[in-house]
């Protein structure tokens, strides 16, 4: 998804220095042997070591430096299953400020699973497109707290022709919301539209399981497989699963991505973890809360996945990470999620836990706790300092320059 990031980014240099371990958010290579980072409006430029001359992370002109005091640096942590609405507004659980909280706890880009909290959400084909549209500018023109929020993901309805999605995208709409949300809940009808927006250069998702809230409705493997979204939306439903040998169909069926969300089964997400695991396909599974939702928004819940996909699911901590950037960022084409040069200057900073019992981050992470994010930053601009909602990391970064 090619966003034009230039409006936002961070003028200047920022330098990163006495990072004590850098995660990259690439599975096979999920650790890096760098303690700098350099970027340059808004983009990595250098990832090295100090000590090194041959690297280029020197703090020379630097306008921002920030000691990371020898905690973790990883890439700004991806939300692949969001439903926003308005700004920092839900009206789901009429709450304000919840994007913001969710910066608090790690995230830094948000994917819209369709704007269908609306108040009076329009179901004919104008109304769903116009709102799309709007959709897609507003978040893109207010960020909350800095989060990359890409919306204007709208529901498919069965009137909807071709022409639509061609107009949808020369609108500059990227997404569809959950297949299965709207009046479109056959395999046919699914698949004759998803491959519309594919044609066009819209991502799609579907909404695997039992309903979620009265209005909508089953949609299990058979039709699944037979729209072919490009991602298997809350593989481990949201709330309700699929039986196991329906995701194991799914995960075998086909080759897309696996979205594992917070608001679903957790022991169907440990299944499905296992699953892939299992065939070799690990960068197939992206993470995602489904907030706001029925079971309310959840600031911790990307990181509070991670851990309980490591802990549970023996799944080392860097790579457990990797689900939520490198392999989410690469599923949907993003320019964030991985600490590459070229890439956006997307970061959160964490330390262990206060009292976690484990050595490390890592080792804190894998038995089952949070880490304590110390910083947040965005477009190479410092967003946050310590988390107002996670556990008080034992050391935090700081701005050593401005
Ligand atoms: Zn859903």
């Amino acid at each position: 998804m090619a966003h034009d990031a230039s409006q936002a980014a961070g003028p200047g240099k920022l330098v990163i220095r006495n990072i004590g371990l850098l995660l990259s958010g690439a599975l096979e290579k999920p650790i890096l042997d760098a303690d700098t980072i350099v970027a340059e409006n808004g983009k990595i430029t250098a990832i090295g070591r100090a000590k090194d001359v041959n690297t280029d992370v020197h703090t020379e002109g630097a306008t921002t430096i920030v000691d990371a005091n020898g905690t973790t640096v990883a890439p700004g942590l991806i939300d692949s299953h969001v439903h926003p609405v308005a700004g920092d507004w839900t009206p789901r659980q009429n709450q304000i400020g919840w994007i913001d909280s969710f910066l608090h706890g790690g995230v830094t880009t948000m994917i819209s699973a369709g704007e269908v909290h609306m108040p009076g959400r329009p179901r004919d084909v104008v109304g769903i497109k116009a709102m799309a549209i709007f959709a897609q500018r507003a978040f893109w023109t207010l960020r909350p707290g800095g989060v990359k929020v890409h919306a204007g993901a709208p529901v498919i309805e069965c009137e909807m022709v071709e022409d639509d999605f061609r107009d949808l995208a020369a609108a500059g709409v990227k997404l569809l919301g959950e297949v299965g949300l709207g009046g479109v809940k056959d395999g046919p009808t699914a698949r004759k539209m998803v491959g519309w927006a594919r044609k066009y250069g819209i991502q799609s998702t579907i909404h695997t399981g039992g309903p979620s809230i009265p209005g909508s409705g089953l949609i299990d493997k058979d039709v699944v497989l037979e729209a072919d979204t490009d991602v298997v939306g809350h593989i481990n439903g949201g709330h309700t699963a699929l039986p196991d040998d329906q995701i194991r169909c799914i995960c075998e069926g086909c080759k897309r991505g696996l979205e594992l969300v917070h608001n679903g089964n957790e022991r169907s997400a440990l299944y499905t973890l296992r699953t892939a695991r299992e065939m070799g396909e690990l960068s197939r599974v992206i993470l995602g809360t489904d907030a706001p939702a029925g079971s309310g928004v959840q600031p911790l819940g990307i990181l509070r996945m991670i851990s309980m996909l490591s802990s549970l699911g023996d799944l080392p901590a860097e790579l457990a990470f990797c689900l939520a950037t490198g392999n989410t960022a690469r599923m949907r084409a993003l320019d964030c999620g991985l600490i590459e040069v070229g890439r956006s200057a997307d970061f959160v900073l964490m330390d262990k836990a206060q009292h976690s019992p484990g050595k490390n981050i890592l080792e804190s992470v894998q038995l089952g706790d949070l880490p304590g994010v110390g910083m947040t930053i965005i477009d190479g601009i410092v967003r946050t300092q310590r988390s107002r909602n996670t556990p008080p990391a034992e050391m935090v970064a700081e701005v050593v320059v401005r």
